[in-house]
């Protein structure tokens, strides 16, 4: 094993391979407190990659509700029950990572689900916490009683656990972009990329018995464009771009700004320790107790309280980045607000986004003497 850092987990740990980075890394943050679990998302991944003999159980991006659903059945509970005592210290990881908590004979620690954990993907939508017994819980922020959607694909970790327990080589992540793809000539179906990722991505094709996964819409990346799940999202919940380290932050780079700059977006599960880079903006009616800091990490609470912050004005620039969200097709690597406008930029400075902050406000009289009718709704 080879010692690597990990900048989530504040520390450095095992991996099976040296770390080697990628030139550039694609990521995204998705805004869960504007996901609305329409499934757009999940079909548009579905029609465009998943559609063919033997991957009607696939679903490479999926929305689960949050506590009750998971896809496949239990994904994560199995895996914390496996992985022991996750504590944070001074924000940094104290606990085990699955690589560190492998067992002998084992690269990584994992589990592979059965057959049937993958035939129920909206188990437990929209059922709550808890019973509501009376509506008054709604009153008050955050909610006693609450659920929330979760959006899933693929991670591109910086270290992949599917790609270190492969036997045939088999997952590579690209130099060029990061992203973690599966080459099928390859694969022989032993299933261990299965077993070893954490968010349990990579999925077995019965037809023709090998594996695959999720694999960002490379091409349409590579054209510079935004993948399919991510550019049809109704509720602008996602924002796409690269994403930098800690210490070479580029502020004016959207995903960088949210991760790094404002920290309103974290990694799931960071514990695991494949460094994800899918990141999430937490939900801020939900109470930020040991349910939402073991999915989220330490800083679930500091971000909630910015996102407010922002929520009542405080700061504008939080607001228009994420009024960009899914605002074009087109990958923008930097942005600026100013007092009436959000503007994306794509690598050669020329402007690729601009969207309003406010849009204007048209008041129609009462009486329309061209149509000759009333209207009551006159705003
Ligand atoms: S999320 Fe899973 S499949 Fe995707 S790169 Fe990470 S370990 Fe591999
Ligand atoms: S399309 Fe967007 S809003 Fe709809 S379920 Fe997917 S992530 Fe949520």
């Amino acid at each position: 094993m080879a010692k690597v850092y990990n900048w989530q987990l504040g520390r450095y740990m095992e991996y099976w391979y040296e770390e080697v980075r990628p030139r550039k890394q694609m990521a995204a943050v998705f805004d869960i407190n504007k996901c609305i679990a329409c499934q757009t998302c999940t079909m548009a991944c579905k029609t465009t990659w998943t559609s063919g003999k033997g991957q009607e159980y696939m679903w490479w991006n999926n929305v689960e509700t949050r506590p009750w659903g998971s896809f496949p059945m239990g994904w994560d509970s199995k895996l914390l029950n496996l992985l022991g005592p996750q504590e944070w210290v001074n924000g940094i990881y104290a606990g085990k990572t699955i690589f560190e908590a492998a067992r002998p004979g084992e690269r990584v620690l994992g589990n592979l689900p059965i057959d049937m954990d993958w035939a129920y993907p909206n188990r437990g939508e929209d059922e709550t916490n808890e019973p509501i017994d009376e509506a008054k819980y709604y009153f008050s922020m955050p909610h006693s009683i609450w659920t929330f959607y979760l959006a899933r694909v693929c991670n591109h970790c910086t270290y992949p656990a599917c790609l270190a327990a492969c036997p045939r080589t088999s997952i590579y992540k690209r130099p060029q972009d990061g992203i973690v793809l599966l080459d099928q000539q390859r694969c022989r179906g032993y299933r261990e990329c299965v077993r070893a990722c954490p968010y349990k991505k990579p999925m077995y094709n019965h037809e023709t018995r090998i594996s695959e996964k999720c694999l960002f819409c490379f091409p349409a990346v590579e054209q510079g464009n935004w993948p399919r799940c991510m550019r049809s999202c109704i509720g602008k919940i996602r924002m796409f771009g690269s994403i930098h380290t800690p210490d070479n932050i580029d502020p004016e780079n959207p995903i960088d700004f949210l991760v790094h700059v404002k920290k309103v977006g974290l990694p799931l599960y960071p514990q695991f320790g494949t460094e994800p880079n899918v990141y999430y903006i937490p939900p801020i009616h939900v109470p930020a107790t040991k349910f939402l800091q073991q999915m989220f990490g330490p800083n679930v609470q500091k971000a909630q309280e910015t996102y407010n912050a922002m929520r009542n004005g405080e700061d504008p620039e939080l607001q228009g980045i994420l009024m960009l969200n899914v605002s074009t097709d087109r990958i923008f690597s930097k942005f600026r607000v100013t007092d009436k406008h959000a503007i994306g930029f794509d690598d050669n400075g020329s402007e690729v986004v601009r969207v309003n902050l406010n849009e204007p406000k048209v008041v129609r009289p009462f009486y329309d003497p061209k149509l000759g009718v009333y209207r009551h709704n006159i705003t």
